[in-house]
């Protein structure tokens, strides 16, 4: 067998029979050769092209354990982006300067916000956005887990002082009962009938995040809400998207399901079910179930969902732990029925609560399914309570880190000191101790939240947990990972989790031809450059996806 490309370089492999190479061999698209310069002379003919690395390292393609490009990619084309840290003029400023330029578009969206007082004591509210326009408009705050809209918004969906209380969300009201504009987590769903795009818009936006990614170094992400707006379109544009050819990164889905009033969560596993053998293709698969355990913090209440009550006056005083989205019951009945359906499931956990909660519905819905490969991740992991740690490990439960959210500026850490006390908030985003304990651990971004989330920056997080030349963001200086644990989590076991580390995942002969080639050695250079180091190029199946202009 001849090789179509035969790549010299300085290869590691990710793979633990094989660690370094110096030459491989691609052939219809996958690994046929991975060894040295010698082994690899068989696989030359007078066709095959020749490349020649003579610094930097050749990795596996990155992946990406969480990222939400079914919103992110269409956010970056179609929505009003708001700086975290501006003040409310400059916000109101930047919505109506976006009106202005975007007169094409029915609803105004936007994201960015962190609610600050000068937007009122309970959050933002609908009269802070009056006189800016007819239209509805409708703002996430940085983290997605909150609305802030205007009254058109509410008068189109009929939402007023009416509209009832949900049970996994917080309706803000005023002293008459009346919505003041500001709907947090459950309650987001009354409005995301205003936040759809059509699977042509979810198509661009996919386009354009891929090619952004791609020359990043990324070719395979988990999306873990692809019904982000409630609505199968952004799965259909990934599927027509692969049958076009023009997927080039591997995408894998969660459809996320809810317990609330108005769902019927079993039903929606089961539309997951359908919608995964409507849309499977060779780049793109529904292959997960999302739930999202619990909610955020810090918040005016915060909403992850503690052992513990959080440590600030008003929580003090009501005992607040948070809010749980689901009970323990419907939580059981999630796990088995998606293991039943061959779906993996993807939970969001930020306080220790919810994580303890997580394992002890999978270690019950286990009991009752019997033990198989279902490799259910649990993410975000903020809040930890370091006797669960062994529990992941002993239930193949994999850690879904959030790296890029390692560094902790002062005012923020101050911030979570008030929420979570002294101890919690010096203890949060634990990395290594899962690594020590024998956990699979995957490197996440949460994009668009973090934004931009490329692989590099993450893996640069995960060795430094510090800002750029920045010490004084340092945080948890002995959670920090090594260098070839950054890439383990960024690329084998990215695949694990995702179910194809059968094919996916290092540089194996056998395996989908996927790999990324850096200009600089990661595993040598100077952490603090990790970040800054170019990519060369990024194939994925034997193909370039990007090349970098060689000058
Ligand atoms: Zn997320």
């Amino acid at each position: 067998m001849k090789g179509n490309i035969v790549i010299y370089g300085n290869i590691y492999t990710v793979d633990k029979k094989n660690p370094v190479a110096s030459a491989l061999a691609i052939s219809d698209g996958k690994f046929v050769y991975v060894g040295d310069e010698e082994g690899v002379k068989e696989y030359i003919d007078k066709d095959t092209e020749e490349i020649r690395y003579d610094k930097g390292i050749i990795l596996p393609g990155f992946g990406e354990g969480h990222g939400h490009i079914a919103p992110g990619g269409t956010e970056a084309l179609f929505f009003v982006h708001l700086n975290p840290m501006g003040t409310l003029e400059e916000h109101l400023a930047a919505i109506k300067e976006f009106i202005e330029k975007h007169q094409e578009l029915d609803v105004i969206q936007g994201s960015g916000f962190i609610p600050t007082p000068d937007m009122g004591p309970n959050g933002p509210t609908a009269d802070l956005l009056n006189g800016m326009t007819d239209k509805p408009i409708v703002l996430a705050d940085i983290g997605h887990h909150s609305y802030w809209v205007n009254h058109a918004a509410m008068e189109r969906l009929g939402i007023d002082k009416n509209t009832p209380d949900i049970s996994d969300g917080i309706i803000t009201r005023d002293d008459e009962g009346n919505p003041t504009g500001y709907f947090r987590e459950g309650a987001m769903d009354l409005l995301k009938e205003l936040t759809v795009f059509s699977v042509e818009q979810y198509k661009e936006g996919f386009l354009h995040y891929q090619e952004e990614y791609l020359a990043n170094g990324e070719t395979l992400i988990l999306d873990p809400i692809i019904n982000w707006d409630t609505t199968d379109n952004a799965a259909l544009a990934c599927h027509e998207l692969d049958m076009e050819g023009k997927l080039k990164m591997h995408v894998y889905a969660a459809y996320q399901v809810f317990q609330a009033a108005g769902h019927d969560t079993m039903a929606e596993i089961e539309h997951a079910a359908s919608l995964r053998e409507k849309t499977r293709g060779r780049m793109f698969e529904l292959s997960n179930i999302k739930i999202q355990i619990d909610g955020t913090m810090p918040g005016t209440p915060s909403t992850a969902y503690m052992k513990q009550p959080y440590t600030d006056p008003w929580s003090v005083e009501h005992k607040h732990h948070g809010q749980l989205r689901f009970d323990m019951e419907t939580l059981i009945k999630i796990y088995k029925k998606s293991h039943e359906l061959g779906f993996t499931v993807h939970a969001h956990a930020i306080g220790d609560g919810a994580l303890c909660m997580a394992l002890d519905a999978i270690e019950k819905a286990l009991e009752q399914t019997g033990p198989h490969d279902y490799r259910d991740a649990i993410t975000h992991l903020q809040v930890v309570d370091r006797a669960d740690i062994p529990r992941m490990a002993k239930l193949n439960v994999i850690a879904s880190t959030d790296p890029h959210w390692f560094d902790m500026d002062p005012d923020y850490f101050g911030m979570m000191v008030a929420v979570l006390g002294e101890e919690r908030a010096e203890d949060q985003l634990p990395m290594k101790a899962f690594f020590d304990a024998g956990v699979v651990v995957t490197s996440a971004s949460d994009y668009p939240v973090t934004n931009p989330a490329y692989p590099l920056i993450g893996i640069q997080k995960g060795v430094l947990r510090q800002l750029p030349g920045r010490p004084d963001t340092l945080h948890g200086a002995n959670e920090r990972v090594s260098i070839e644990q950054m890439i383990e989590a960024t690329t084998i076991n990215e695949a694990y989790q995702m179910l194809c580390d059968d094919r996916l995942g290092s540089i194996t002969v056998g395996k989908e031809a996927d790999l990324v080639v850096l200009g600089d050695d990661i595993t040598k250079c100077d952490p603090e450059h990790i970040q800054d180091v170019p990519v060369l190029g990024t194939m994925v199946g034997g193909e370039w996806a990007y090349r970098k202009e060689i000058i």
